[in-house]
């Protein structure tokens, strides 16, 4: 259903070798427009290769990769600053959907991630393909202006998530499968936690020498750091390398090594998108930070490990918005697994808008008791919304009120039943929606946290599921 077609990669550098400080990563790489639209490219940058000479440069067996994915890419590296050849991708994500495909490409230094989703097919399975790409870069002193992709495909091939194991873990670490040890200093993080927001821990080996807090970002009073949001993630890289560097001080003075564990808790999982290009998605900067500081604060002999107890994924809650109805009620979709059994509530603030506005054409005002009548259908119909129940029996219920008031106005009765049929639909449509998506992002996330040190070979950083229930009260 969901695979990930391919990886480009450019030649490996040095991972810990040119790391940028955490602020100023927000002042590379071009900005690019957001999903959806893929038209201008930068006037700073010279003109990419034509779409033809792209083609030309993929390799045998990738070229029978659709032309949509193909597009796609090479739109993405229309918009890249040029540099990318030379120093890699800055870490970035992009999500469109082409012909009722979604495709969601994840940059990062030589490496680029394509994820596709047939909307309108319905498949099972999830298979990971791996593409290196390499520059061709001619002899020293005869650079190509732009030189050629070479692009290759491997199977790193996982054929697992059929779409009923949407949503389960996938084996990433739980606090449930790791070794008590961990456990406990997990326990012990947690229990400090404070107003349900982010916290982190120094152990040193057994003991819990430093924690950290960070509340919840008032985002209605816009705590925000060059007009964005700020990730709790961001925050509190800063406050613990400050503190790294005081402790190596330390350790060195007292000439003894010790083994030193960093627990960080978050509420979500680490982005891997944020609202600009430019800004390094938290995912990419835990990667950073785990490269740079086991460089830097080699005495410590540090790991890290990363909690969270919701998975944040890419797709934004609209991006389903231009999906026709017909996709989605079609047999043959990636949303027929989830339309028959899908038990729902309704909105009822929409149900009564609508009823209002349709109620101001004059046809409907010279009708007896109607505000004596509405009243009544409105007040059975409210509480049939608190209820979650499947499409048909929302359905048949609503009509049932709203015939058994107005039998005696056949005019009226339509209309009602009308919006009452629209309206259930359209929210039928609206949750079908948010579980693809839902579903979606948390695999997307499951795969990027569970295959981090094989996608970007970090064995000092891994992530852990800590459920809510676990959680101290
Ligand atoms: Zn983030």
């Amino acid at each position: 259903m969901v695979k990930v077609l391919g990886e480009l990669s450019l030649p490996q550098q040095d991972p810990g070798g040119n790391q940028q400080q955490l602020n100023r990563s927000r002042e590379q790489g071009p900005e690019v427009a957001e999903e959806g639209e893929m038209s201008s490219s930068s006037c700073t940058n010279p003109p990419f290769m034509s779409l033809q000479s792209f083609y030309g440069t993929l390799s045998e067996n990738l070229r029978n990769i659709p032309d949509v994915h193909k597009k796609f890419l090479y739109k993405c590296f229309c918009k890249l600053d040029r540099r990318f050849y030379i120093t890699g991708f800055s870490p970035h994500t992009k999500v469109t959907i082409i012909n009722n495909i979604l495709l969601a490409a994840v940059f990062y230094k030589q490496k680029c991630f394509l994820f596709d989703l047939e909307l309108d097919r319905r498949s099972a399975d999830l298979s990971l393909t791996l593409i290196i790409c390499t520059p061709n870069i001619q002899e020293e002193g005869q650079r190509q202006e732009d030189p050629s992709f070479t692009l290759q495909r491997m199977n790193v091939a996982e054929n697992m998530v059929p779409h009923n194991c949407f949503g389960s873990d996938y084996q990433l670490l739980s606090l449930d499968n790791i070794d008590d040890n961990k456990r406990e200093k997990w326990q012990l993080l947690l229990e400090k936690r404070k107003n349900r927001g982010a916290t982190a821990g120094v152990f040193k080996d057994d003991t819990l020498i430093q924690v950290f807090h960070k509340e919840k970002p008032d985002y209605k009073t816009k705590q925000i750091l060059n007009d964005l949001a700020v990730h709790y993630e961001e925050l509190l890289l800063i406050e613990i390398q400050q503190y790294l560097v005081m402790l190596t001080q330390e350790e060195k003075n007292e000439g003894q090594e010790s083994r030193m564990e960093i627990l960080i808790y978050i509420p979500s999982s680490p982005c891997i998108k944020r609202e600009k290009d430019n800004i390094t998605p938290c995912f990419f900067l835990l990667i950073q930070k785990a490269n740079q500081w086991k460089e830097q604060f080699k005495f410590l002999n540090f790991a890290i490990c990363v909690g969270f107890t919701e998975y944040w994924g890419p797709l934004s809650p609209n991006v389903l918005n231009n999906v026709s109805d017909s996709v989605i009620l079609s047999t043959n979709s990636v949303f027929w697994p989830y339309i028959g059994s899908i038990c729902f509530k309704l909105n009822w603030n929409k149900f009564k808008n609508k009823i209002s506005k349709m109620l101001k054409e004059k046809k409907f005002q010279k009708i007896q008791n109607l505000d004596k009548n509405l009243r009544t259908c409105n007040e059975k119909l409210r509480n049939l919304t608190q209820s979650e129940f499947e499409f048909r029996q929302h359905l048949n219920d609503g009509n049932k009120i709203i015939s058994s008031i107005f039998s005696e106005n056949d005019h009226i009765c339509k209309a009602l039943c009308n919006v009452w049929e629209e309206e259930v639909n359209n929210q039928r449509l609206e949750i079908i929606k948010d579980k693809v998506i839902k579903d979606f992002n948390n695999m997307f996330a499951n795969i990027f946290l569970r295959q981090q040190n094989l996608f970007f070979r970090n064995d000092n950083l891994e992530f852990c599921i800590i459920p809510n229930q676990q959680q101290p009260k």
